[in-house]
């Protein structure tokens, strides 16, 4: 049976040897870069440094030139800088336009960006258009010696590792999840170039303009938290999240949740942690009545700090656990609320 071409058959051999560097996309919103994008950055400079590359970033946004030199402080030799009224707000078409005139100009053979709605949008729009390949939501980058991007990102429900590459074509492209890799420190002594991008978006290729945003009150970002209290299943129901929202306003924190939790509708989705949820990496993280599947691991296991409570002495969420109770949460976490707030 003949089976129908891929796109790497009909592509013809290209010699790619004057793409060089890597290219991290920063994100930002009203001037405040996403974390994914400065852990990237340092992510992005131990790849650069392996192949012998420069590592450049890519600030597009209106005002944002704050944001290139702080890109620089965190690790870029380089930053292109697309700064215009017209891109205040994130949109796919004019948004992609200057990724690819960038791409085109500068041959970047790696490209990063965070696997947020917006990077995971703009990162399909772009691979599409060159074309390349595009591995999303990756929680491992490394190189190798023939410079391939191995992309890895977790597969069937998080039982396996998957790593891609992107032999054929450049740049190679993958989107990062957020709190996997570590930011560098600010550094006000480094040094490097702006490099002024025009915006050449013409009054007719606009074709969509944001006029507001309705900021939902109660919605929680994880991603940036330094403390969360997390609780699943074994609260048994709505009510019992506000003793975990006791603990967590007496440490400071918000409330998360496993995804138990969230599917029993005893919380809203935006407080879950995990493999559909937020990856999360905190300074101290709780995980009561949770049991500790997989699926909950991958996306709190980066904490610096795990205290898990459950009865179960059994529970998975002990093996990552730093510090263990075995007990019930309706005893302890008054308990520990109380010794808390006497502090
Ligand atoms: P359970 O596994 O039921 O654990 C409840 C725990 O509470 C038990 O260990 C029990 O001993 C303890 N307990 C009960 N009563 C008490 C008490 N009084 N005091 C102390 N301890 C008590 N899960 C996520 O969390 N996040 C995800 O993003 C996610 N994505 C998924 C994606 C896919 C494709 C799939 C297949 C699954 C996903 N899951 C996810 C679901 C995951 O597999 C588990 O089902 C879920 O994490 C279990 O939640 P839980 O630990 O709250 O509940």
């Amino acid at each position: 049976k003949s089976r129908r071409p891929s796109p790497r058959d009909v592509m013809p051999e290209k010699d790619w040897s004057d793409y060089r560097g890597i290219l991290i996309v920063v994100e930002q919103r009203n001037g405040i870069a996403k974390k994914v994008s400065w852990q990237l950055l340092g992510e992005g400079r131990r790849l650069a440094d392996k192949l012998n590359t420069h590592l450049s970033a890519l600030v597009i946004g209106s005002n944002v030139s704050a944001l290139a030199k702080e890109a620089i402080y965190r690790g870029a030799d380089q930053v292109y800088l697309c700064d215009s009224e017209e891109l205040k707000d994130y949109r796919t078409r004019p948004y992609s336009k200057v990724c690819l005139t960038v791409i085109g100009q500068y041959k970047p053979e790696i490209v990063l960006m965070g696997a947020t709605y917006t990077g995971r949008d703009l990162a399909g729009a772009i691979a599409t258009h060159l074309p390349t390949g595009l591995t999303a939501d990756c929680t491992q980058l490394d190189v190798d010696e023939q410079r391939l991007l191995l992309a890895s990102r977790p597969a069937f429900s998080e039982k396996m590792l998957a790593t891609i590459l992107c032999k054929q074509f450049k740049p190679q492209m993958a989107t990062a999840r957020s709190g996997v890799f570590l930011a560098l420190p600010l550094d006000p002594t480094r040094d490097g170039d702006i490099i002024p991008i025009a915006s050449q978006m013409k009054e007719d290729e606009i074709v969509t303009r944001v006029l507001d945003f309705l900021e939902q009150n109660d919605y929680v970002s994880l991603e940036d938290q330094e403390i969360i209290v997390a609780g699943g299943r074994g609260l048994g129901g709505p009510e019992a999240f506000a003793l975990l929202q006791n603990l967590a306003d007496a440490l400071g924190g918000v409330v998360g949740a496993s995804r138990a939790a969230v599917d029993a509708g005893w919380i809203t989705h935006d407080h879950q942690v995990g493999q559909t949820g937020s990856t999360v990496r905190p300074k101290l993280y709780f995980a009561i009545g949770i049991s500790g599947a997989v699926q909950h691991v991958v996306g709190m296991q980066n904490a610096d700090m795990i205290v898990a409570i459950n009865r179960d002495p059994n529970a998975p969420i002990f093996k990552v656990a730093h510090l263990g109770i075995v007990g019930d949460l309706f005893t302890l976490v008054p308990a520990l609320c109380t010794a808390i707030k006497a502090q």
